[in-house]
């Protein structure tokens, strides 16, 4: 095939589609879009998305709705509250990025069919295939990472709007996992305020409600309004995403894996492997899938959910002493996979490490795991 030639549709543009269609339409690459039609039950929910760091996200930068200067995790035995310096902890709305993404798309005259796609192949050409696939159960470990959150406005001023509340575990916690509340204030009145679980079972509705208001309750956020709703489903596992198998069709966002296992997370990373897309996409080469993350930051991300998971861990105290122990920096590095080696083995001497040695000695030689943990 003439990669040079041959048109490129990206199917899908949510946080992996979006990424790629605004780094080509900067190009001479053709390429056109197909998302499914709002009101369609393929239609991803409108979402935001937080990242960290020096800059970004991306080429979004422009689009940050709000960005944080500190962070903190609440334990049950007290707080680990962290200045980011010259770092922030960003959030961004999926509608904002929808429109600017389609403003580009037209000024550039890039068709953007609405559309729902049965079978990516049959479209022709090139395909980068971002549509969600099932969540695959050949890993040692599957959680869910599932949460409710409402936006809410309190009648008192009750917030820190400088500082993000990244888990708060004054919350029943779930054998095998965490709970936790995360808190994002965009002003002393006003925040996105989530109850959060990492677990195998997911939960009723009325299940969430009851838990996030207790979660409020508790919090002291008392009396307030509730302005929207986020609510989410995500997979937290070490299996690998199967390929598409054919060669025209690559399979790329969370259906490839790009979603962090440990964090549940993939912002970041879809903008590093959205970057290497479009460059070997201008290239005209055959599109080939950039790592989402590094090999040792998987393994330790598969130890970390079978700890975990296993109960040798316990959740909550794992991430609270991650963050007592370690530069703000570090944690949030190895998280986003930014860390070098030296930081990872910093970071790694900071576990509890008998646990972590128990689990490694569980898992039986690689390649063969003993039990896969979690399910739905
Ligand atoms: C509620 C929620 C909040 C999240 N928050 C964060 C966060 O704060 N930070 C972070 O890093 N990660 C976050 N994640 C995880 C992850 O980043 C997101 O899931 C992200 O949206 C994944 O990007 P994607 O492009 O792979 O999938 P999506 O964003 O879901 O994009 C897939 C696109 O394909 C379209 N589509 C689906 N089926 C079809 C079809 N048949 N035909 C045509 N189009 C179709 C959908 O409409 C959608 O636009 C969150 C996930 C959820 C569910």
């Amino acid at each position: 095939m003439d990669h040079t030639r041959t048109r490129l549709t990206i199917v899908g543009l949510g946080a992996a589609g979006s990424s790629l269609a605004w780094r080509l339409a900067g190009t001479d690459v053709p390429f056109d879009v197909v998302e499914a039609p709002r009101g369609a039950i393929q239609r991803t929910q409108d979402r935001t998305w937080s990242t960290w760091g020096a800059s970004g996200p991306g080429p979004f930068g422009h689009l940050v709705a709000a960005s944080w200067p500190r962070v903190r995790v609440v334990g049950e035995d007290g707080t680990v509250t962290a200045d980011l310096g010259s770092w922030r902890y960003r959030m961004l709305h999926s509608t904002d990025l929808d429109r600017a993404v389609r403003e580009r798309l037209a000024v550039r005259g890039v068709p953007v069919r609405e559309e729902v796609v049965d079978d990516a192949a049959a479209l022709g050409g090139r395909i980068v295939d971002t549509r969600p696939v099932p969540v695959p159960r050949t890993g040692r470990t599957l959680l869910w990472q599932h949460f409710l959150g409402h936006r809410v406005r309190t009648a008192r001023p009750v917030f820190d709007p400088r500082t993000v509340t990244l888990m708060d575990f004054r919350t029943p916690q779930p054998a095998g996992g965490v709970a936790f509340g995360y808190v994002l204030p965009t002003s002393a009145t006003e925040a996105l305020v989530e109850y959060t679980e990492f677990s195998v079972d997911l939960l009723t509705d009325e299940q969430y409600r009851e838990r996030l208001g207790s979660y409020l309750e508790r919090a002291g956020i008392g009396a307030h309004e509730v302005l929207g709703e986020e609510r989410g489903v995500i997979p937290m596992t070490d299996a690998r995403f199967p390929t598409s198998g054919d060669p025209r069709v690559l399979r790329w966002g969370a259906n490839s894996g790009s979603v962090r296992p440990s964090t549940g997370y993939s912002f970041t990373a879809l903008q590093r492997q959205a970057d290497d897309l479009a460059r070997q996409a201008v290239r005209g080469e055959g599109l080939r899938l950039p790592p989402a993350h590094r090999p040792r930051h998987l393994l330790m991300d598969s130890l970390v959910l079978q700890a975990m998971a296993s109960g040798r861990v316990d959740g909550a105290r794992f991430f609270v002493d991650l963050f007592r122990r370690n530069p703000v920096h570090r944690v949030l590095g190895f998280l986003d996979g930014s860390t070098s080696p030296v930081e990872d083995l910093r970071l790694m001497a900071t576990s509890p490490r008998a646990a972590m040695l128990r689990t490694v000695l569980a898992r039986g030689p690689a390649g063969f795991p003993r039990r896969i943990t979690g399910g739905r």
